[in-house]
C-alpha cells in the first residue's frame, strides 16, 4: 500500500504555557480506512475532525481498541521512539479479541516514524516532556445490528505533553477496590480494549471521593489478589525479591512492565510473576518486609505508592516516600528513552 502526504497550509500555533496531558494536538494524523477485506487510502494528512453518521456502529457497541506510546526529543535534536513495534503488535492483539482486523505492523510503523519527523518540532524537549502517540481503530459500518462491523477508520495522533510530575515524583495512595472489578479472565481485560475503561471510571471516582488517588484492582473471582493500579501494572519490592502479577488474562501486559522486568532481571535483581494476596501485602506493609511500591505504564513511567487502604485501614509504604529502587527504574528507563543512558537492550528506534 502507498502513503499518501497531505501536509498542512494551516500550521496551528504551538501552545506556549503548560501542557499538561492529551490537551494539545499537532497539525497532521494518520488515517486509513477498512472496506471490503482490506486496509485501504493509508494518509498523513492534517488533524481535522471526522464525519461520521449517529448509527455508525462505534457509538452503540464500542468496538474500539486504541494504544498510547511516546516520542521523545532531547537538547540535540535527536527523536526516539521507545518499543513502538510492541504497541503496534499489542494493538494487533486487542484487535482480535473484538473481531476487528489486523493492520501491517510494517507498513503503520513506517507511516508512524514519518507522521513524528513531519511534526517533530512539536515535540517539546524539557525534562520530562515527550509527544503521546495516540494509535485507535474504531468501527465505521453504518448499521446497527450487533455483529463484527465491516467497516473500520484506524487513526493515530499526537499529542505533546507535559511532565506527568508537576511537582516531583509523589508517591500516590492507592484504594483497594473490594467491590467493582477491572477485568475477569476469559474477558478483555488482557487487551487495550475500549469499554474496559468505561468501566473503570467508576472505582476511580470512588477513591477520589474517599480521598486516595486511585483505585487497586483485585482478582473478579475471590477479591484476594492484586491485578493492577488504576491503568498500571504494579510491582512489589519485598525484602527478598520484586514480585508482579503474573499476566494471568484479566492484566494488561505492559510495554513498561516488561521493561521493568527486563530491565531489573539484567542487574541480577530477583523478579517473580505471581499471585500477590492483598493479605501478604498488608503483612508486608506491617511487618517492615515490603519495601516499596509501584506503578508502570507509559504515561508515568514509575508511580511510586506511598500509602493504601484497604478494609477500613491505611498503610504505608517505605515511610510514605519513594524508594530507592523506584527512583533507580525511573532514573534508567528514561535515561534509555531520552537517550541519556545507553540502550544496551535495542529498546529504541531512533528516528532523527
Ligand atoms: C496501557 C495500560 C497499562 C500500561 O501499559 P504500558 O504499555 O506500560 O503503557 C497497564 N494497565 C492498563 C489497564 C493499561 O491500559
Amino acid at each position: 500500500m502507498e502513503l499518501k502526504v497531505i501536509k498542512t497550509d494551516n500550521p496551528k500555533k504551538k501552545p506556549t504555557g503548560a501542557l499538561g496531558f492529551g490537551k494539545y494536538f499537532t497539525d497532521h494524523m494518520f488515517v486509513m480506512e477498512y472496506d471490503d477485506g482490506k486496509w485501504h487510502d493509508a494518509r498523513i494528512q492534517p488533524y481535522a475532525p471526522f464525519t461520521l453518521e449517529p448509527c455508525c456502529s462505534v457509538f452503540h457497541y464500542g468496538q474500539a481498541v486504541f494504544e498510547g506510546t511516546k516520542a521523545y526529543r532531547n537538547k540535540k535534536g535527536e527523536i526516539r521512539l521507545f518499543r513502538p513495534r510492541d504497541n503496534l503488535e499489542r494493538m494487533n492483539n486487542s484487535s482480535d479479541r473484538i473481531c476487528i482486523p489486523e493492520f501491517d505492523v510494517d507498513f503503520v510503523l513506517e507511516a508512524l516514524k514519518q507522521l513524528v519527523l513531519l511534526d517533530g518540532d512539536w515535540i517539546p524537549t524539557d525534562e520530562g516532556t515527550s509527544l503521546y502517540i495516540r494509535p485507535s481503530i474504531i468501527a465505521t459500518e453504518n448499521a446497527l445490528g450487533v455483529h463484527a462491523a465491516r467497516s473500520y477508520k484506524m487513526f493515530i495522533i499526537l499529542s505533546p505533553s507535559g511532565s506527568y510530575y508537576a511537582h516531583g515524583l509523589e508517591p500516590v495512595k492507592l484504594y483497594v477496590e473490594e467491590h467493582y472489578v477491572r477485568a475477569c479472565i476469559g474477558g478483555t481485560g488482557h487487551h487495550k480494549v475500549v469499554g474496559n475503561y468505561a468501566a473503570s471510571l467508576k472505582a476511580g471516582e470512588k477513591a477520589n471521593s474517599l480521598g486516595y488517588d486511585q483505585a487497586m484492582w483485585l482478582d473478579s473471582n475471590e477479591h484476594k489478589y492484586v491485578e493492577e493500579v488504576g491503568s498500571m501494572n504494579i510491582f512489589f519490592a519485598f525484602k527478598d525479591k520484586v514480585r508482579t502479577p503474573a499476566l494471568i488474562g484479566s492484566i494488561l501486559p505492559g510495554v513498561t512492565r516488561k521493561s521493568v522486568i527486563e530491565l531489573l532481571r539484567d542487574e541480577g535483581v530477583e523478579v517473580e510473576e505471581t499471585r500477590i494476596a492483598i493479605s501478604d501485602v498488608v503483612e508486608g506493609a506491617e511487618n517492615g518486609n515490603l519495601k516499596e511500591v509501584f506503578g508502570t505504564g507509559t504515561a508515568a513511567v514509575i508511580s511510586p505508592v506511598g500509602d493504601f487502604g484497604y478494609g477500613g485501614k491505611d498503610y504505608a509504604v517505605g515511610g510514605g516516600k519513594m524508594g530507592e529502587l523506584s527512583r533507580h527504574v525511573y532514573d534508567e528507563l528514561t535515561g534509555i528513552q531520552t537517550g541519556r543512558v545507553p540502550d544496551r537492550f535495542g529498546w529504541v528506534v531512533r528516528i532523527k
